[in-house]
């Protein structure tokens, strides 16, 4: 057992009310110099859409992410075998019309126009050419279109939904999406990190959040090519890789990333995982099916005094064990069961996971109320409004049984809530569906609390960062050399009398 620590985190997207907070929470702090204007570290997409960059789950297009044969795991494009063959074109790289052209606005002309008869506007200029354009695309152009065919329709997640259940789902008295908010995932086995030739991308060994090295970045973007979230960026003015890097000094400071502490909705939890990390390469060649339980027995059980002691051995500090007891993450994840990792059939092992989102009521107005479809206040999970397959190919590789688990357990939590708080919903049934979801009451209390009125302190457990022994790795031993000697930091213990 080889056990390290890893900061990660849960997305509830029932709660997420697609206000875009977050992102711009994000590009004020890290990403409004020049050459990142296209850059958006965190986005919301609405679900069903194609995203941004547009279709980047297509991975047939862009060859994101790990491939393997059950023997051997390899990036899908751009190894570093690959990257001198594709140094003047690689053919699945995002282009600028994959993201968007960048624009600002000609806001003088509000001030310096001409006296006239009608009011002055201030056009869009590209910030590419600084020449007025038409803005054909944008981070979130198909923001709430889950209906559209030009968005919904091409969303990749739909290939294996049958062409039946798509014309149903697109009736427009169906329609229904989703906000599906995404940040780099952190990975456990980072198809970013394997693709870079130069070595500049690292995960950091004390929490295995995910940086690039600006003075080792060579601009070979092969990062940009091989990760599947399309989650690293290239700054043409810099000439550097860019990527989220979880706000980690917000973190070593003990604040939450600015996207998690500006969430209006309150969906963002965060916390510290254990990890195995001496299983990642059997594990990331799993056949899909058996994926999500195979990361998950990657997580280890914090209260385990195997694992604390292991983790001791590997230089884990005892504040960060008692952080990973608390986990908000360890809560959703692994005890209940209810929040997945989002396509992970792409093996990198992402360390973000999704609560998935139950759909609205079926409902009709009737002379005589409102009548539901199922005659219960919740709408059966097999006949969710948001398909079964659609969900399962987000977030069970293909598979349903993962996803179908989380939201009967979801919807029993809600029926035993409504039974306890307004009582219209006889208490014998609310347990028995609990029964049926493999929830105990206690449980359903736990998810409830944690769900909907969780404290910050509650969602938000970032143990120490204990820079003081980070710093004094960093320091060079010889630096010290003269005043107490080679390889020491203070002076040596005295000998002698
Ligand atoms: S999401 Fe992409 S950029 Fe982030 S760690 Fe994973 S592979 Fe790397
Ligand atoms: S701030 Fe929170 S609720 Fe608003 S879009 Fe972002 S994740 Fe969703």
């Amino acid at each position: 057992m080889d056990v390290r620590a890893q900061t990660s985190m849960v997305f509830h997207l029932d709660k997420c009310i697609g206000c875009h907070t977050c992102s711009i929470a994000c590009k004020n702090v890290w990403t409004d110099r020049k050459g990142t204007e296209y850059m958006w570290w965190n986005n919301v997409e609405t679900k069903p859409g194609t995203g941004y960059p547009t279709a980047w789950e297509d991975q047939n297009k862009y060859q994101g992410g790990w491939k393997t044969d059950g023997q051997k795991l390899e990036l899908r494009s751009t190894s570093r075998r690959h990257v001198v063959a594709n140094i003047f074109h690689h053919p699945h790289m995002p282009s600028m019309d994959d993201y968007y052209e960048p624009w600002t606005y000609d806001y003088q002309h509000l001030f310096n126009a001409p006296e006239g008869s009608d009011q002055p506007t201030a056009r869009p200029l590209s910030m590419v050419t600084g020449e007025p354009m038409e803005i054909e695309a944008g981070p979130n152009w198909d923001d709430d279109l889950g209906g559209s065919p030009v968005y919904a329709e091409n969303d990749s997640n739909f290939d294996d939904v049958s062409e039946d259940l798509k014309a149903q789902m697109f009736a427009i008295e169906r329609l229904v999406f989703f906000y599906f908010p995404r940040i780099c995932n952190h990975c456990l086995n980072p198809a970013c990190v394997a693709s870079c030739p130069s070595g500049a991308l690292y995960k950091r060994g004390e929490d295995g959040i995910v940086l690039v090295d600006q003075q080792i970045c060579r601009a070979w973007r092969s990062c940009v090519a091989a990760c599947p979230y399309k989650k690293t960026f290239f700054n043409w003015n810099t000439g550097k890789a860019e990527k989220c890097i979880l706000c980690y000094p917000r973190l070593e400071t003990g604040q939450a990333p600015a996207c998690f502490h500006s969430c209006v909705g309150r969906i963002r939890y965060l916390g510290v995982l254990l990890y195995d990390a001496s299983r990642l390469e059997e594990v990331a060649k799993l056949p899909d099916d058996q994926l999500v339980e195979g990361q998950r027995s990657l997580i280890l059980d914090p209260f385990d005094p195997e694992v604390i002691a292991e983790a001791r051995k590997n230089g884990v500090h005892d504040s960060v064990i008692q952080a990973a007891q608390d986990s908000p993450i360890y809560k959703f994840v692994k005890v209940w069961k209810i929040a997945l990792p989002p396509h992970i059939e792409y093996r990198t092992l992402p360390m973000l996971f999704y609560v998935p989102p139950m759909s609205p009521v079926m409902a009709a107005q009737s002379e005589t109320g409102v009548a539901h479809e199922d005659q219960g206040f919740f709408h059966d999970i097999e006949n969710s409004r948001v398909p079964m397959q659609f969900l399962a190919k987000l977030f069970g590789a293909g598979h349903e049984n993962k996803v179908r688990y989380a939201l009967k357990k979801q919807k029993a939590v809600r029926w035993y809530r409504r039974a306890v708080t307004v009582g219209d919903v006889p208490m014998a049934e609310a347990e028995e569906m609990l029964r049926q979801a493999d929830c105990t009451p206690e449980e359903a209390q736990a998810i409830y609390r944690l769900t909907a009125i969780c404290t910050f302190e509650e969602r938000f457990v970032i143990p120490p960062a204990h820079r003081e022994e980070a710093l004094a790795m960093l320091e060079d031993p010889l630096a010290v050399k003269q005043s107490v000697g080679f390889g020491f930091q203070g002076p040596p213990p005295h000998r002698g009398p």
